[in-house]
């Protein structure tokens, strides 16, 4: 896919639970350090990061050794209570290494239900971006009940890219971006590389759900590209294996799934 990315100046990276950890829900390193590296890099070059990442729980029961199959609301919300400070306290220290500072967002959904907590979190965004800090937001999975879940880091990361007038939403997934079917299951199933239009069908070519440790799939995806998109921002859904990738996006070839934004054509 080749895009052009002049106008990319704000950048919203949403990373999930299965890029950043291996099976049991440990730190995958080497991932981290590698998605570090690029972001710092992408923001030495003047742009502005806001980094989404999942993985608290993940690595809270890793941590925990909490039964997955048996699992408590109460024991997920501790684990992502524990989890989350790993999480930050690498991200702090990896991004540390290039020079950049980085700042904590705990968000839940009742920052979109109330004007003045929406406003709140723009204000306090836009600060952290104007003192050159690389935001990393993520769910506040511990004190999120039902009602004030976003239930999903891909939804979250729409907000996101919402609340921060982003320029693009980038979600770095455990596949190359969206197919025409389940390339799990169809081996006929090719890579859709642009979307100017949720359609029916590509709401049905999205079908069926994440992987075992995340809690997206590709439907939430979709969702949030939707969000995004008719609100003037476009969207990629990338594969996270390799963070490199980003460096292709900002290059304006890459491999993915790209979602025009309404009113716009690549
Ligand atoms: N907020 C969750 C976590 O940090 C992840 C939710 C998601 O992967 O969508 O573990």
């Amino acid at each position: 896919m080749r895009i052009k990315t002049d106008s990319f100046q704000r950048i919203v990276v949403k990373v999930g639970t299965s890029t950043l950890t291996h099976e049991g829900g440990t730190m995958n390193l080497r991932k981290i350090e590698k998605l570090v590296r690029c972001l710092a890099d992408i923001k030495n070059t003047g742009k502005d990061v806001i980094l989404v990442s999942s993985g608290a729980v993940g690595c809270g029961l890793a941590k925990l050794h909490f039964n997955r199959d048996t699992l408590t609301l109460q024991q997920k919300q501790a684990a992502a209570s524990v989890g989350q400070c790993d999480l930050i306290g690498m991200y702090s220290k990896e991004f540390a290494q290039y020079g950049h500072v980085v700042a904590q967002l705990l968000l839940t959904k009742d920052v979109v239900d109330s004007e003045v907590r929406y406003a709140n979190a723009k204000n306090t965004l836009e600060t952290l971006l104007e003192a050159g800090v690389i935001p990393v937001v993520n769910e506040n999975d511990t004190v999120s009940g039902e009602q004030i879940r976003f239930g999903s880091n891909d939804t979250l990361s729409a907000v996101v890219a919402l609340l921060s007038d982003a320029d693009l939403l980038v979600n770095m997934s455990d596949i190359d971006g969206l197919y025409t079917a389940d390339p799990r299951r169809d081996p006929n199933a090719t890579l859709i590389d642009c979307v100017a239009e949720i359609t029916p069908e590509i709401e049905a070519a999205a079908g069926g759900a994440g992987s075992a440790r995340g809690t997206g799939g590709m439907v939430a995806k979709l969702q949030s590209a939707r969000t995004v998109t008719e609100a003037g921002i476009p969207m990629i859904i990338c594969n996270g294996d390799d963070p490199a990738m980003l460096y292709a996006i900002m290059d304006g070839t890459f491999i993915g799934t790209y979602f025009e934004a309404k009113g716009t054509q690549v």
